[in-house]
């Protein structure tokens, strides 16, 4: 499996599995930190590049709530993707009802501004005017 960095978001501040992640293999099939890593937080979808000095260390379990696999996280993480089934659950930092808050509040917001954006897309296809790329 492709290694799956964990970072603080830069821009919600929540640690989480990325939306996207784009980078390079190196020989040691390692994140080839030479090259430019593309991230974006999943859960505010902020795009940020990252580097290997913000990488947090998986010093904590997280268990599946669908398949019982343990995987290993960040004990700062908000959420966590299961490594066998995928499914996205509560991290361990969500036990902090601070964290579990924020977490709701950043990702109904986030969950607005994508229906915004889809909204806008589809009035833009109902239109013959000229799109963006
Ligand atoms: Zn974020
Ligand atoms: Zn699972």
């Amino acid at each position: 499996m492709r290694p799956r960095p964990y970072v603080r978001c830069r821009g919600c501040d929540l640690v989480g599995p990325a939306e996207r992640l784009d980078y390079e293999l190196s020989d040691t099939g390692d994140v080839d930190w030479g090259q430019q890593v593309t991230w974006q937080c999943a859960e505010c979808g902020f795009l940020d590049s990252i580097a290997s000095d913000q990488v947090l260390a998986l010093d904590a379990t997280h268990t599946c709530v669908d398949c019982a696999t343990h995987t290993p996280c960040p004990a700062t993480a908000a959420r966590v993707e299961c490594d066998r089934c995928g499914l996205i659950g509560l991290g361990p930092a969500t036990t902090d009802p601070e964290i579990a808050g924020q977490l709701r509040a950043i990702e109904a917001l986030h969950e607005m501004e994508l229906r915004v954006q889809q909204a806008l897309r589809d009035s833009r296809g109902a239109s013959d005017g000229p799109r963006p790329a």
